[in-house]
């Protein structure tokens, strides 16, 4: 796939209801069974009522978010975690193990996805990328909006006139409510 064609999801990372209870249907049936049996279907109901807890950024797009963060000291640089090897032999094998490995799997992964850096200030800027899925944290983006509201005023104002920007700032005034955002 071209670069330019990548698309970033952000999703609000608490939803309220009943986003949030088809979100966990969907996530324990693709995790359970090799194919929703459901009707309607897991993923169509998910998919249904998650929209207004979104945000797609093209691959330019994100591009300026990664640009503005860096200019105002909103994000950091830094090495992506490891994440934990997958020890099952095929889906089949996951599907067969126990629940509490699955969970121990998930937890890792889940740590791995919300991985910051101790004593840096802000979001890291791997999450801005296309290597996830990553988390981020209201406690990061706390963080960032309180350099954004330190930044230098002209700064900002160029930031701001244009189009990606403020409906960026905007989504992380949001989502430091709901518990942060994932990107995928
Ligand atoms: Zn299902």
């Amino acid at each position: 796939m071209d670069d330019l064609d990548i698309e970033y999801d952000l999703e609000w990372e608490q939803l309220p209801e009943p986003a949030a209870a088809a979100r966990a249907r969907f996530e324990t049936c693709v995790e359970r069974l090799p194919e929703c049996p459901h009707t309607p279907g897991c993923r169509a109901e998910y998919e249904a009522l998650v929209p207004d807890y979104r945000m797609t950024l093209d691959h330019h797009q994100m591009g300026v978010c990664r640009e503005g963060m860096r200019r105002t000291r909103m994000s950091y640089e830094a090495d992506e975690p490891d994440f934990p090897d997958w020890p099952f032999a095929g889906m089949a094998d996951w599907y067969a193990a126990p629940q509490g490995v699955r969970d121990a799997h998930n937890a890792a992964d889940r740590a791995a996805q919300a991985h910051r850096v101790s004593g840096m200030v802000g979001i890291p800027e791997f999450k801005m990328t296309e290597s996830g899925p990553w988390l981020v944290g209201p406690e990061e983006i706390t963080e960032a909006l309180a350099r954004y509201a330190t930044a230098p005023a002209a700064v900002r104002r160029e930031l701001e006139a244009g189009p990606v920007w403020p409906l960026w700032l905007d989504w992380l005034q949001e989502t430091a409510r709901h518990g942060g955002f994932r990107v995928d």
